[in-house]
């Protein structure tokens, strides 16, 4: 039987928005979700705007979120922010692995792995991004790239395995506007909770929330969202404009 766990929709607002634009775009939301508490909703400005976003939506139900991080607690890492610096500024979730930091900042497997396992130290909750490319769908390597990210990204968790977030983002689907159908979303979402089964037991299988990302939109939220192992979403483009964030964040209700 399926346990009841709320979904969470989380707004990756990547390399945009000015302050001030932050600052307005986070009070609109807060408007419209101040009383919604059947989602849980994260919003995740870039670094620049983190404290003033953080601010507005502080004591309300909406949760921060940091777009990346690095695993050290401090040192000589020019351009670096640690986790302990987020936890300073009251984020609750970093975005870890995004598949644009591995294909441009060279993000690697095992880099994400320090840092999941930097992040859940600090108390911060991990959303670990995994998806194929387009190549790679075509090759019909989805599950072996999908197999190799979840392994050793989240490898030698323990018992914190049951404390992180997935984001299945098939790269294809990134800003491209090109969507996974509800049943290919669904088939790697199910065999992403088979692999968490595997390596933590049945129960943390099911407590992990494993969200999708790509191409996410007010109208065909709620198809993907209604999937028995889709249990939110990470949103980019549509995470821009407060209106569309709403009302995807209202169809996972
Ligand atoms: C993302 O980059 O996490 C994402 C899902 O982007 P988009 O919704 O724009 O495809």
């Amino acid at each position: 039987m399926k346990k009841f766990k709320k979904k969470l929709v989380a707004g990756n607002w990547k390399m945009n928005k000015t302050l001030a634009d932050a600052q307005v775009l986070a009070a609109e939301i807060l408007r419209d979700l101040a009383d919604f508490t059947e989602v849980e909703v994260v919003l995740c400005p870039p670094f620049t705007a983190l404290k003033a976003v953080g601010e507005i939506i502080s004591n309300s139900v909406i949760k921060l979120g940091a777009q990346n991080m690095h695993w050290e607690a401090g040192g000589a890492f020019t351009g670096e922010v640690s986790p302990g610096m987020l936890r300073d500024l009251y984020c609750h979730y970093v975005i870890l692995g995004h598949s644009e930091r591995r294909a441009h900042c060279g993000e690697t497997d095992e880099t994400v792995n320090r840092k999941v396992k930097a992040a859940l130290a600090a108390n911060l909750t991990p959303i670990v991004c995994v998806g194929e490319t387009l190549a790679q769908r075509e090759e019909e390597r989805t599950r072996d790239v999908v197999h190799g990210q979840v392994t050793q990204s989240l490898a030698g968790l323990g018992d914190d395995l049951a404390r992180i977030v997935v984001a299945y983002e098939p790269v294809w689907a990134i800003g491209t506007g090109r969507t996974a159908t509800p049943e290919q979303a669904q088939e790697v979402h199910a065999f992403v909770r088979e692999l968490l089964g595997a390596a933590g037991g049945a129960e943390t299988a099911a407590a992990v929330r494993i969200l999708y990302g790509g191409s996410v939109k007010p109208a065909n939220a709620a198809e993907l969202f209604a999937q028995p192992d889709i249990d939110g979403g990470l949103i980019g483009g549509a995470s821009l404009e407060a209106r569309s964030f709403v009302e995807i964040v209202r169809g996972a209700a």
